[in-house]
Formats: structure tokens, sequence, C-alpha cells
């Protein structure tokens, strides 16, 4: 990656943006917008249209059109393929500009933005190509007078609501199973990641898909996402964001047509460190950067870390050295570590878990405070909290910031409890030399995911997704398919 191509690009002014509804872009039905606000500096970037019900019950008229006429569910899959697979191509292609807009959006830093965005939803897009002409349905063991066959079929038309960490990968996440199987998609990303995923969905319109098979609008969730939500003609929602606003799309579901809801929600993953991890400085490298990365914007970041009271003190201390070693600041400079918190009002948040955390016992090793005031923007000193009492609030709630509470244990029995003491089940890592301790605990600590000797970086060929209160169904892997079809039975007598 170039520095002055970055540079380029961010002197750009970015022009407002509006709905893009049956292949066209649209602004909203009163003409409200909403100002983008960049994290980098708190300078206005933008204005994207601020989304009515009415306009939203125009895209869902236009997905459900679209998905009944068979424009898009009905084409060969070879041709489906093709259309797919050249979307993927121009994301790829577009790559640099798609991440410098959307780190301008969301403050992510461009080093891990180039690959977790536009690199990640490309590949996640082009997998779903390749798998869409592998899938067969089923014939099932019937008795030889009658024929039972098992038919695949889409469900017709997706919501998909994104939240602001990745919104290009995890967009892709839902969009890639979504279309490959048949289906037609309203899009609704978050109020403050907006404009990638609108420049993304062109993209696929001039990769072929036919207009009205992905419509996308803005504007708030209390608006706009309830109004998908409460949809009659929307027949699954797919949902990436809070354990609060996943709990309303439930309540939607049950006071409109019973939609299908799948959930990917938050988490407070635990990072078990054993004294004979076989590597401690990698794991301790690994530990800061598990949870740090994103400033701490990332769903399945380690954001608990449980040490072994024998190498607790020297174990904490190497990883507050790779802390004090990460730089903070620009996000679309190439040497930044941690770029920007996404808003004042996430920024003021894990300010306030902080303050308590102290309130409740816990001791600040690194950080705890806002830096680089100055710019405008909206940045904050990666923090360590040692000390942190199992049932504290910074031990128990999601932060969804560069936060890291510490916690020693004394046996695996005390571990395995601490690591399942919350109500969040989505990620983990223990990190131990013994291979039977290892396995142990994959089975006992109780997630979607378990890593050993390492921290994230789990590919698209294996599912993401939580259990409990981090979620249900997965994202990822040909495991994912499954949320966008419906199996129906053909009893045929013979
Ligand atoms: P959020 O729930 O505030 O918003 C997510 C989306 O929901 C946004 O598009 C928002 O506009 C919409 N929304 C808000 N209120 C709504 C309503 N009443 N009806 C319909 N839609 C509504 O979450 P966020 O702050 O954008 O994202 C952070 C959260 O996402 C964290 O909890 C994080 O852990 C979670 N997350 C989970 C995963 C995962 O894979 N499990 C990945 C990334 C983020």
């Amino acid at each position: 990656m170039d520095q002055s191509k970055i540079d380029a690009l961010r002197a750009q002014p970015v022009t407002p943006q509006m709905h893009l509804i049956e292949g066209l872009s649209v602004p909203a039905s009163d003409g409200g917008t909403m100002d983008i606000l960049s994290p980098i500096d708190g300078q206005v970037l933008t204005q994207v249209a601020r989304g009515t019900a009415h306009d939203m019950n125009a895209a869902i008229a236009s997905a459900r059109a679209a998905f009944d006429d068979g424009r898009w569910a009905n084409q060969p899959p070879a041709a489906r393929k093709k259309i797919l697979m050249k979307w993927a191509d121009l994301i790829e292609a577009n790559a640099l500009e798609l991440a410098v807009l959307g780190v301008r959006d969301n403050g992510t830093e461009i080093s891990m933005a180039i690959k977790a965005e536009p690199g990640s939803a490309a590949g996640t897009i082009r997998y779903y190509a390749e798998a869409l002409d592998k899938i067969y349905g089923e014939i099932a063991a019937t008795p030889s007078d009658v024929l039972g066959l098992i038919h695949k079929e889409p469900v017709g038309v997706v919501g998909a609501i994104i939240p602001w960490n990745f919104p290009m990968m995890i967009g892709a996440w839902k969009l890639g199973p979504a279309l490959a199987m048949g289906n037609s998609v309203v899009l609704k990303p978050s109020e403050t990641a907006s404009l990638s995923l609108i420049r993304m969905a062109e993209l696929a319109l001039e990769a072929g898909l036919p207009a009205g098979v992905l419509n996308v609008v803005t504007g708030e969730g209390a608006v706009v996402g309830e109004t998908l939500g409460l949809s009659m003609d929307v027949d699954v929602l797919v949902f990436t964001g809070s354990g609060a606003t996943g709990r309303r799309l439930m309540e939607y579901a049950a006071r409109s047509n019973m939609k299908r809801v799948y959930l990917e929600l938050g988490g407070k993953s635990p990072n078990i460190v054993f004294a004979d991890a076989p590597n401690l400085d990698e794991a301790a490298k690994v530990a800061a950067f598990g949870i740090f990365r994103n400033s701490g914007q990332v769903c399945v970041a380690g954001s608990r870390l449980l040490v072994e009271a024998s190498i607790h003190d020297e174990f904490v201390a190497a990883v507050a050295k790779v802390t004090l070693g990460m730089r903070v600041g620009d996000p679309l400079s190439l040497d930044t570590h941690l770029g920007a918190i996404n808003s004042e009002t996430q920024l003021k948040q894990n300010l306030g878990f902080v303050e308590t955390a102290q309130a409740e016992g816990g001791e600040i090793m690194t950080g705890g405070a806002r830096i680089l005031a100055e710019t405008g923007g909206y940045y904050m000193a990666p923090t360590i909290v040692t000390n942190v009492k199992a049932d504290a609030t910074l031990a128990q709630k999601e932060v969804f910031g560069p936060v890291l509470g510490v916690t020693s244990f004394d046996t695996d029995d005390e571990a395995i409890r601490l690591a399942n003491s919350t109500v969040y089940r989505l990620a983990g890592a223990a990190w131990t030399s013994n291979l039977s301790r290892a396995h142990k605990m994959v089975r006992a600590v109780r997630t979607g995911v378990m890593h050993i000797n390492t921290y994230g970086g789990a590919d698209g060929t294996v599912p993401l997704g939580g259990v409990g209160q981090s979620g249900n169904g997965s994202d990822k892997s040909l495991h994912a398919i499954d949320k966008y079809i419906n199996v129906k039975t053909a009893w045929i007598k013979l």
C-alpha cells in the first residue's frame, strides 16, 4: 500500500449519498439528510439520506417484486455465479477507494481495514459465488413406492441490518450467501458507517445484479430499521449489532409475520493464559492486539484476560509493554496501529466503563483517557485494568472499545468458571502446551469460537456465531447458507 495514494483519496470530497432503490439513487421522501461526522477529526464528511418509513417500504416493495418475478432467483446458477464473481472482482479493483472511504466514515486503522473490509468482502462474495452451483437437494430414504425429494429454495426477501465496526466485511457475510441462494435483499447500514456499503452495492449493479435485488436504505435504526423489522413482506432478518437491538428485532418479528431472525451480537470473550503456554512473549503480543485492534471495536475481541496466578505479574507486564508501543492516531496513516473510536458517544461510553472499573476496585495499568483531543477526533489510549473481580461491571458487560480487564486464576476449574461467568458466548481462547488441557478448554468454555494458542484470524471456511446472548445462527462457511434457504419436501407417489 502506498501512503501517497491514500492521501490523494482522502483529499477528495465525499459527495452526499442517497438510498439505492430499484437500481436508482433516490433521496429521502421528505428530502431529509443527516450529517456524517468523520471520527478522524469530528468534522462533517458528507450527508446521507435520512430514510423514512416510506423509503424503507419502497425498498421492501422493490425487493419483493424482484424476488417474485424471478429476475434473479430464476437465473441459471452459472449466470448468478458470473455476476457475483464480477462483483467480487470490482470490489477488489476498487479496494483502496472503498477502504479509504470506509475509514473516513468509521475510523478503523487503514492497515487493518484494507484486508478486513474490501479484501474480506471480495473473498466472501467469491466464496459463495463458487459454492452456489455445488449445493444440491436431497433424495430421502423412502419406501420404493414413493419418492421423497428435499428442495432447497431461497427464502425470499432478506432484511440485513449492519453495525459500524466492519460494514463491508459483515455486510458481505450476509449478502454473499443471501444473494448466492437467489434471495433479494434490503440492507440497512449503521448511521455511522454507511458510505462504503452504498458504494459496494453500486458495484453490484455495475457487475450486472438486476435492479431491485439489492436495495440500500440509510437512516436511523429506530425509523427505517424498525420498519424493516415490522414488515409483513420481509421473510428473514439477519442482524449484527448489540443485544438491545437484537431483542427488539425478535419483538418486531413476533408482532408482525413471525419472520426468521438471526442475530450476531456482542461478546465478553475470555482469553485464558496458562503458565505452560508455548510462548509467553507471543501470547502477550497476540493478547494485546486481540483486544486492541480496531480500538477494541471487534465483536470477538479478547476483552477479558484470565491469567494463571503464577505468571500473572510477569505476563501482564509483557502485555502492557506491547500496548505502550502501539501508535494511536490518524487511521489513514500506514504507521498507525490503532485508529479512532467510531463516535463521540462511543468514546464517552468507553470512558464511563473505565471510571466504573476503578470505582469497583480495578487498577489502571495503561491508558484510561481520551487522547489527541486537539485533532477534534475521537481517540482513546488502549487501557489495561488489572484486579478486575469476576462480578465487576468490566468483567460482565461489553465495552466495545479499547479496554482490557485482567483477572487471575489458580486452577483449570476456576479458569473455566470465570470464562463461563457472563451471559455472552461468542469467542474465547486458551494458551497451553498441554494438548489434553487445550481440548478440555474447547469443550468446557461455552462459546461459538475457541482459539488455541492464537487469537482471532479464523477465515471464511469456518462459522462465526455466538450462542446464549451472543446470538444464534452463524455467518461464514457453508453453514451460513442455512439461514437463506427453506427446505421443501416433495412427496411423490410412484
Ligand atoms: P447497534 O445495535 O446499536 O446497531 C446495529 C444496527 O442496528 C445499526 O444499523 C442500527 O441502525 C440498527 N438499529 C438500531 N436500533 C434499531 C431498531 N430499533 N430497529 C432496527 N434496527 C436498529 O450496534 P452497533 O453499535 O452498530 O454495533 C456494535 C455491536 O455490534 C456490539 O455489541 C458488537 O459486539 C456487535 N457486533 C457483533 C458481531 C458478531 O459477529 N457477533 C460483529 C460485529 C459487531
